[in-house]
């Protein structure tokens, strides 16, 4: 069956009259804003922020189109890219009727906002080398599978997925196919974004969280075609990402040397992290890596987690994940951090000696 939008939407969301503000309704420039109930006296700090921000975020879009070569009406702006996750959820899944399927191990928050929704999850696990099996999602997908969740790099394993098996899974799936890129900024291929104007069920997530540096300002993109936009736009809360996070994302945009530069620096040290982890006796395998993180599979991963944090070193645990197993996934830190990883692991290697 062909993809076709309408059919696809919940019916509560399509029939939804969505909350409009004053100040959208109001066309053209305003002198005096006496429509909202904010406080004209202004903030005890910054100049703004008095005043509710863009619902529609278009300043910071239209700089985000031009990074990124796509119309604005393209992109949707979210409190991180967790909220697009969501969204999509509450737009397309039926609670206890409709599915999504994900392609584990992959990244935990599709079947959180997943379950918070009471939308099942279906499995279609990535085969030995980490690549999507195709005919797997192919035959896992009902006729209640609304979403594909696809994460290329992957979080946690690190690789990208094959193109050609996402347009394959795009082109016969009549529902939606969402491609995370969370970390499409450290990887040696391109983003799939080139692809949305001949896809109209593709939806590729971006984030400010990884190589933008900017976790803590919680600001996640959408691409899509217009009319999955528009249901984003429709359902979300009118004032999701607030004025701070639009002028400082603006700004951070207006300045990408430093992410190239940072990307840069990571992409040095995510080799040389390999190279050292490699050397180590209790290292079995570091696989490789498109994204700001490795996944490095040990002899012992919960005896090694807990001295690193003992030595209050953080990483990530992963060996509940079927398929990797005794696997730990570490973030590539600063020269200086990933020295003292290195230590405290030769360290650790000869605290099992003696
Ligand atoms: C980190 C990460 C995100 C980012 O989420 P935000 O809500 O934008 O911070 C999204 N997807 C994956 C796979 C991630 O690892």
């Amino acid at each position: 069956m062909a993809f076709e939008l309408n059919r696809l939407v919940r019916d509560n969301i399509r029939t939804l009259t969505p909350y409009s503000s004053a100040r959208v309704e109001h066309v053209g420039d305003a002198r005096i804003y006496l429509d909202a109930n904010e406080n004209a006296f202004g903030p005890p700090v910054g100049i703004r922020l008095n005043r509710y921000p863009d619902p529609l975020q278009a300043s910071l879009k239209e700089r985000i189109a031009a990074v990124s070569g796509v119309d604005p009406l393209q992109i949707f702006i979210g409190n991180g890219s967790d909220e697009a996750i969501d969204l999509l959820i509450r737009i397309f899944c039926r609670p206890g009727v409709d599915n999504i399927l994900t392609c584990p191990p992959t990244y935990g928050m599709y079947e959180v906002a997943a379950g918070i929704n009471d939308v099942a999850v279906k499995h279609a696990r990535l085969d030995e080398g980490f690549g999507i099996d195709v005919p797997r999602v192919l035959t896992t997908i009902d006729r209640n599978t609304k979403i594909v969740f696809l994460c290329s790099p992957n979080n946690p394993t690190g690789n990208l997925l094959s193109h050609v098996s996402i347009r394959t899974i795009a082109d016969a799936f009549d529902g939606i196919v969402v491609v995370d890129e969370a970390y499409i900024h450290y990887a040696s291929r391109g983003s799939l974004v080139a692809e949305l104007a001949a896809r109209p069920n593709l939806v590729v997530l971006q984030t400010l969280s990884k190589a933008w540096g900017l976790a803590g300002l919680r600001v996640g993109l959408a691409f899509a075609d217009a009319d999955v936009i528009e249901l984003l736009n429709k359902v979300k809360p009118p004032y999701n990402v607030s004025e701070a996070a639009q002028e400082t994302a603006l700004e951070a945009l207006n300045d990408p040397r430093h992410l190239n530069e940072t990307v840069k620096r990571t992409l040095a040290e995510r080799k040389r992290l390999t190279e050292a982890l490699s050397d180590l006796v209790c290292v079995e395998r570091v696989y490789p890596s498109d994204a700001n993180f490795l996944l490095v599979r040990v002899a012992d991963a919960s005896g090694l987690h807990r001295y690193l944090a003992s030595k209050r070193i953080v990483v990530r645990d992963r060996s509940g994940l079927t398929g990797c197993e005794q696997c730990l996934r570490i973030t590539v830190g600063t020269e200086q951090e990933n020295d003292e990883l290195i230590l405290a692991i030769e360290n650790y290697e000869k605290s099992l000696i003696h």
